[in-house]
């Protein structure tokens, strides 16, 4: 009998004991390909010795000391390492525990900022739908994951949101992908003027969508349209890439590609790939320069906030990346993951679409390709090919909802970036065959 309160209340998960490279063994010697890194979080796979190391070194060294009152090396090492890898103004950056922390921090942050700027009157964040952005309340009403807000609707702060950019189901017909783009980033100037430019402290959005959709990167010229829309109504740009940064698509910030440079960015997933919980606010300068000559403090904090160790576990995470050449890899990589997927399924009649940047991916499933209409929720498709894929020894991350939050059904694929060819070739066999046998 089991005394931990697990996800299911219905069941208790296999035992995982150890953990190998790209493999995670249970406690009967199965072991798992992990085609997803958990949820996109273990990004150089499992048991580097060089991480093992800095933390086994760092404990040794200082465990703990209380961020009011000290900083530490590996924290401040960490922060300079972020912001040479991130370049594009960013200068500060706020360490928290995870991904929805790091969002609750950054809403924050954008709050006080826009205090700090004598604008008292802008306190609404801006989101869109089919979003995630966290558990925590704050995070998650903002986020548009409508099976995740349901038991707490009545707890969350009216929302104000957009549609998202999704072309694959929201372009028209003919459409271009720049004028969809355009069209969608167009939807949050109505939404500031609707709400009145003086009440919008922030706009925030996932840079390439993540769990809710399924690796929806942005039509070209959507998030050049955002910025611009931000920058002319006073609205700072958050791009939430917990999932999507760190170079899980290749840049350090995903955001980069787009040409745009946002005032915040949250970082969690890929920044400790997986060795101790971290996630991260990171911040141009003239936002932490306005707290400077502004109030002089941030009126937010958390017992462990910039742990010493979990800031010594990501640098050397960083640290591995940069050395392994990883960055280089994930484009390589994400290229022959492409080729395997398409494949194994671009003639499948359930496939409607494979898409992604980087290593993270996603397949999405029709039950009619033409129409690109989904199956019966009912079905619950994606978690059935979820655990077909798991009885085959493949861990991927299924969602559903992917259409509007009720309706549709992917599969995400983050590996780790250093995976080899012949996982991959793996991965999509094995998901192939779990896509067949859940519709079967
Ligand atoms: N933001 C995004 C884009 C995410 O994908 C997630 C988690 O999946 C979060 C925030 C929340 O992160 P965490 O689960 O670490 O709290």
């Amino acid at each position: 009998m089991s005394h931990v309160f697990h996800r299911s209340a219905l069941s208790v998960p296999p035992m995982a004991v150890a953990a190998d490279g790209h493999y995670i063994i249970d406690i009967n010697g199965r072991r798992y390909l992990d085609a997803s890194g958990g949820a996109a979080v273990s990004c150089i796979g499992h048991g580097d010795p060089r991480v093992v190391a800095a933390v086994a070194g760092q404990i040794a060294r200082l465990d703990y000391a209380h961020s009011g009152a000290f900083t530490s090396p590996s924290a401040e090492e960490l922060a300079a390492h972020i912001c040479a890898a991130a370049g594009q103004g960013m200068a500060r950056v706020y360490f928290v525990g995870s991904g929805s922390e790091a969002v609750e921090a950054a809403i924050k942050m954008a709050r006080q900022c826009q205090i700090e700027r004598r604008q008292p009157s802008r306190h609404v964040v801006i989101s869109r739908r089919q979003s995630y952005h966290g558990n925590t309340l704050g995070a998650l009403a903002r986020s548009g994951s409508e099976t995740r807000r349901a038991p707490y609707a009545p707890m969350l702060q009216e929302r104000t949101q957009i549609a998202p950019c999704f072309s694959y189901h929201y372009a028209e017909p003919g459409e271009t992908p720049v004028a969809y783009g355009l069209r969608a980033a167009e939807a949050l100037e109505a939404e500031i003027l609707r709400l009145g430019p003086e009440n919008v402290a922030a706009f925030l959005a996932e840079t390439v969508v993540g769990a809710t959709s399924g690796a929806v990167v942005p039509a070209t010229g959507y998030f050049q349209r955002i910025s611009e829309i931000c920058d002319r109504y006073g609205v700072l740009l958050i791009c939430d890439e917990v999932m999507c940064g760190a170079h899980r698509t290749g840049p350090f910030l995903a955001c980069s590609a787009e040409g745009v440079s946002p005032d915040i960015v949250t970082l969690a997933k890929g920044l400790g790939g997986g060795y101790l919980p971290i996630g991260a606010v990171v911040c141009r300068a003239e936002v932490h320069d306005s707290f400077a000559q502004g109030s002089g403090a941030f009126t937010h904090g958390h017992t462990y906030m910039a742990h010493p160790v979990a800031c010594a576990a990501a640098l050397e995470v960083q640290r591995v990346i940069v050395e392994d050449r990883l960055a280089e890899r994930v484009v390589r990589q994400g290229a022959l993951l492409d080729v395997a997927l398409r494949d194994r399924l671009s003639q499948h009649p359930h496939v409607g679409d494979i898409r992604g940047r980087g290593l993270l991916y996603a397949v999405e499933l029709v039950a009619d390709r033409e129409k690109r209409a989904s199956f019966d929720p009912e079905m619950r498709l994606a978690a059935r090919i979820g655990a077909q894929a798991k009885a085959r020894g493949l861990l991927v991350y299924a969602g559903s909802g992917t259409v509007d939050g009720l309706r549709g059904d992917h599969v995400l694929l983050a590996p780790a970036y250093s995976i080899d060819a012949q996982e991959v070739s793996e991965i999509a066999d094995v998901l192939t065959e779990a896509i067949d046998a859940a519709l079967g």
